[in-house]
């Protein structure tokens, strides 16, 4: 059974023509998944999606995290429509960033002062360069696997869309860029002592995903936020949490202020970057932290780090109302109970046709890697089969089902996937098991 999908192979033909490689992210484009046109999509409601041929879809990419209340939610949308109409853009402050500001800090009281941005990769860039000011420090320590935005210094051993295209060491990124960072493997204590142990009076900051999001869904190990916090303060160093994926992903906060790690001062980081879903589906990004260490941006202090868009108020808007959905009580539970429905019976049928699959669920999202190992690492992570990853996402998207077409992103539901999608994706992916053990 295959999909019809003409129109999106021919706008992929045009798109070729006039955007590098067809796609305006890498990650989008299917050369991990056996290559050829991407889906071009062209609506969206709830968790469901529309390509350009009509083939209607069930998102489980949901834009790679942000749209955790599915497309084009009322709530934001008119919360988009009422910013819009009364201008997009001003260049002065807004009171609704204080809003915006006033609920962030709330959900993640670390965060003293906050600063928006426009991405992910700002948020993370400038943690950095707050972390080197206050420090007067250069180098930072990053785990391998663990993607934090494309900016230089964190195009090392970078996961997701750089690990799936075979480039985790970016070119273009000067030796003497990447020389000022160390990678360690995520999970390994006594690999991030020795490095602090050897270049610890250099160290500016240690950073990572403390979920992580980027080599499938890995929690990490009890105890290994408490003592990478530990180390870290010992020598000197500042801790940053790239929380991009993992804020308001699990429940309403961030990874530090989630259930699973009961003694929260003994993780909270210094500073915190954030992105994805705190826009509601509109560019976005924010970083905030300790109030001393926020004095060193400008216009209090060295730091400068700035932005036309920054806090404009389509994305702030959008932000404020999808917090609020995720504030009705009830939605992650709901979300995590269909999550347990989805990855139970997908274990079983991969079990039953007898091909390996580790599945890492945390709450409404999981990833399911083909190997029959776990995976709690990037290394682990890298050690399982592509070849079928690629044949289940093709067969799963000619289904109606749409995945991330990478072996190295998550599955995420959202507030609006109901049980007859879940229904429908068992189906579907039993089907896709069969083929395979059949091929
Ligand atoms: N950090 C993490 C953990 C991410 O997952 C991402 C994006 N996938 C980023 C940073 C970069 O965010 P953006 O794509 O908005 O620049």
């Amino acid at each position: 059974m295959s999909i019809q999908r003409s129109r999106s192979e021919m706008l992929y033909a045009e798109a070729l023509e006039h955007i590098v490689g067809g796609v305006n992210s890498p990650s989008r484009s299917f050369k991990a998944v056996g290559g050829g046109a991407p889906v071009f999509m062209k609506r969206g409601s709830g968790a469901h999606f529309w390509d350009v041929d009509g083939n209607r879809y069930i998102d489980y990419l949901c834009a790679y995290g942000p749209i955790i209340t599915g497309h084009a939610h009322p709530h934001i949308t008119a919360a988009i429509v009422q910013a819009a109409e009364n201008g997009t853009l001003y260049g002065t402050p807004t009171e609704l960033e204080i809003e915006l500001a006033r609920k962030l800090k709330t959900a993640i009281p670390s965060m003293d002062k906050v600063r928006f941005v426009n991405s992910g990769t700002e948020a993370v860039m400038t943690t950095i360069r707050v972390a080197r000011a206050y420090t007067k420090r250069s180098k930072i320590i990053k785990f391998a696997g663990c993607y934090h935005g494309h900016s230089d210094l964190v195009l090392v051993a970078a996961g997701s869309g750089p690990s799936t295209l075979g480039i985790p060491d970016s070119a273009g990124v000067p030796k003497s860029i990447a020389s000022e960072v160390i990678t360690v493997p995520f999970n390994d204590l006594a690999s991030l002592q020795q490095a602090l142990d050897h270049w610890g009076k250099d160290i500016a900051a240690v950073m990572v995903e403390p979920i992580v999001g980027n080599f499938g869904m890995v929690m990490p190990e009890p105890g290994f936020l408490e003592g990478l916090c530990k180390m870290t303060r010992e020598a000197g160093a500042l801790v940053i949490y790239d929380e991009v994926i993992s804020a308001f992903r699990f429940h309403y906060g961030s990874a530090q202020t989630y259930a699973a790690f009961p003694d929260k001062q003994a993780i909270e980081p210094d500073l915190t970057a954030l992105g994805k879903i705190i826009g509601g589906g509109l560019p976005i990004g924010a970083y905030g932290g300790r109030k001393e260490v926020m004095a060193q941006v400008a216009p209090l202090g060295p730091a400068y780090q700035a932005g036309t868009m920054a806090g404009n108020p389509a994305s702030i808007s959008a932000g404020i109302a999808c917090l609020e959905v995720l504030q009705t009580p009830g939605v992650y539970e709901r979300m995590e109970a269909l999550t347990i429905q989805l990855a139970d019976a997908l274990q079983q049928s991969a079990n039953h046709y007898g091909i390996p699959l580790t599945i890492n669920r945390i709450r409404g999202s999981f990833s399911a890697h083909f190997c029959d190992h776990p995976v709690t690492n990037y290394e682990e992570a890298q050690d399982t089969d592509g070849e079928q990853f690629a044949q289940f996402f093709r067969l799963m998207l000619d289904q109606g089902i749409c995945l991330a077409p990478s072996k190295y992103e998550a599955w995420f539901l959202t507030t609006a996937h109901t049980e007859q999608d879940i229904i429908e994706t068992i189906t579907a992916a039993d089907n896709s098991f069969k083929t395979m053990r059949a091929g």
